[in-house]
């Protein structure tokens, strides 16, 4: 861990909790007699999935794909690489992807173009933070939690080099 990291909360865990409830509430109201395929894009979403999934109280699936977007540090590479693939087929399945951020949109809209080659029943996203000031492609999100700033953020999953994914709240690392 970088002794000299400055962190200050964005989210604090109990607006975190709020704002997972509320999310979860939404996506029952859609998916409740959908018996649908939730998949968590790692490393960054498995807390949240952990979470949200606990506050779904229907039938579900979950699954997890791996894709790397970032080299090291915190400057998009705008590649992205299937790095570990879905275990279970999505054709003709409700499907709804799990992402911790949506920044440039890179990634999720390689996922999403992935998936959907695959025919599944419907395609939906949720996202627990959103940078839309950094967008350089379209992305429709069907589940947005909260709007971020222009910063690096970690905690909650989400890291920076590997670090800080077990922070309970949602911080800005300030550089
Ligand atoms: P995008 O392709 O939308 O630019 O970025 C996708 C991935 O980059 C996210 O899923 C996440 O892993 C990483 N990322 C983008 N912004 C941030 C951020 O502020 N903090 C962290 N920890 N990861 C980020
Ligand atoms: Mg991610």
């Amino acid at each position: 861990m970088n002794a000299k990291a400055k962190l200050t909360v964005l989210f604090h865990r109990d607006e975190i909790d709020a704002m997972v409830g509320k999310l979860a509430g939404n996506i029952s109201r859609e998916y409740r007699t959908k018996h649908p395929v939730l998949i968590g894009v790692l490393k960054g979403s498995f807390i949240f999935m952990a979470d949200l999934i606990r506050q779904l109280d229907f039938p579900l699936e979950v699954d997890f794909i791996r894709l790397s977007s970032y080299g090291p540090g915190t400057t998009s590479a705008g590649k992205v690489r299937v790095e570990h693939a879905l275990r279970n087929p999505i054709k003709g399945r409700n499907v709804l992807v799990i992402e911790d951020i949506v920044d440039t949109g890179i990634t999720i809209n390689f996922l999403l173009d992935l998936l959907r080659q695959e025919q599944p029943a419907s395609l939906k996203l949720c996202a627990l933070t959103d940078k839309p000031s950094r967008r350089q492609v379209p992305v429709n999100i069907d589940f947005r939690g909260f709007t971020v700033p222009d910063k690096f953020i970690v905690g909650y999953g989400l890291d920076c080099n590997e670090q800080f994914r077990n922070l309970p709240d949602i911080c800005v690392l300030e550089d």
